[in-house]
């Protein structure tokens, strides 16, 4: 039987209508590396979920991501860190790791396993967060099997289907996978069937309501709002007891447990708003950015993750430097570019910030007066 492409994958009911502007803007992979435009966007004219359509080109599309995939490959492997407006650098999933051992308490025991685990940097935390439980994880290829095995309390690397995985858990946690999947109701189905009764279901993800650069990330299938991943979770018989947008920047954390009603479908205005809003703000910056490159003596990119190497992938001819302030990644380079520290940039140079204008605005802020220009992007207009 033929997929029908234009099924929501959040609704079910709704027709998904595509977005054409989408198409011309080039994209970025999860592991940060430019990848051409071409993609289709499109938002459910029902419930208003934003989602990719998992068409053929989609499917081929990732498995050649997936293929080369490196994650965290400029920092040696060491996880991304996150920056307060201070810009003090935390990894990523430390809070994660904090939210989850608070809610299930320290002193408990159980088995916790993480779908989609990647190499392994959350259960890694988990391990010293939480020595007593048994963890287990679950991912495509068993490449990170061996660091895994390092971890005193891990106990087992799925890479069959999760529904084939014949344990029952205390705690599952989707840590960054579920916008990667091409079922989302199916992959949480899969997760209620392997949480004991009292089980909890743990979910962090891009908040489509403020990422707009999540959008450009060609294997980020869905893009859920905090009221669509509820919604979704519902259908697949959870009931959400946390629901938070502040505990990451950019980003939803949901707690949740088996069993409750489904809760009313999202209604479609809000997301489609934002939507084209976040469009047309990536549209103009890009313009914005290769105006100011072509402007420029030298030219630098702020940034070597998401909206970094998407903004190269654009330029790529005209960027002579990257300017990063995470330590661990100054002194790489990506195709022979170089990553300097913010105080190496050379002066009267030009650094574009491919970032939200209230966080760019603190960044130049923070190199003023280091020699280089640091230029910002476009005022966002929020949707009306
Ligand atoms: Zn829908």
């Amino acid at each position: 039987m033929a997929i029908d492409i234009f099924k929501c994958k959040v609704c079910g009911q709704g027709r998904l209508e595509t977005i054409a502007s989408y198409a011309e803007l080039p994209r970025v992979t999860s592991d940060c590396k430019p990848w051409p435009a071409g993609g289709a966007m499109s938002c459910c004219e029902a419930c208003g979920a934003v989602q990719k359509l998992s068409d053929e080109t989609w499917f081929d599309e990732i498995e050649r991501i997936y293929k080369a995939y490196q994650i965290y490959q400029l920092s040696a492997g060491s996880e991304q860190v996150i920056f307060s407006e201070a810009g003090v650098a935390q990894p990523r999933s430390g809070a994660l790791v904090d939210f989850i051992r608070r809610n299930t308490g320290s002193d408990s025991t159980g088995k916790l396993i993480d779908i989609g685990c990647g190499n392994g940097s959350a259960l890694k935390n988990l391990s010293a967060a939480m020595p007593r439980w048994s963890l287990y994880g679950s991912e495509l290829s068993d490449s990170a099997e061996k660091a895994l095995r390092q971890l005193p309390n891990f106990v087992q690397l799925y890479t069959t289907p999760a529904r084939d995985i014949p344990e029952r858990f205390d705690i599952l946690t989707m840590i960054h996978a579920l916008e990667h999947m091409p079922d989302p109701l199916a992959s949480l189905h899969d997760a209620a069937c392997l949480l004991n009764d009292d089980g909890r279901l743990f979910v962090e993800i891009p908040n489509v309501l403020t990422s707009p650069f999540d959008l450009l990330i060609a294997d980020h299938l869905l893009h859920f709002s905090p009221a669509h991943l509820s919604y979704l979770a519902s259908r697949a018989g959870f009931s959400v007891s946390i629901l938070r947008d502040d505990l990451l920047p950019k980003e939803i954390t949901m707690l949740a447990m088996r069993g409750g009603a489904e809760l009313e479908r999202p209604a479609p205005a809000r997301t489609r708003a934002v939507l084209e809003a976040n469009l047309a703000w990536l549209i103009a910056l890009l313009a914005e950015a290769r105006k100011v490159a072509a402007a420029a003596g030298t030219f630098g990119i702020f940034g070597t993750s998401i909206s970094g190497m998407w903004l190269y992938g654009a330029l790529r001819d005209r960027v002579s430097f990257f300017v990063d302030e995470d330590a661990s990644r100054v002194g790489n380079a990506f195709e022979g570019v170089p990553i300097l520290s913010p105080a190496q940039a050379p002066a009267g140079s030009t650094v574009f910030v491919p970032l939200h204008p209230d966080v760019a605005r603190r960044v130049a802020g923070r190199h003023a007066g280091t020699g280089a220009v640091y230029a910002e992007p476009p005022a966002y207009r929020p949707p009306t």
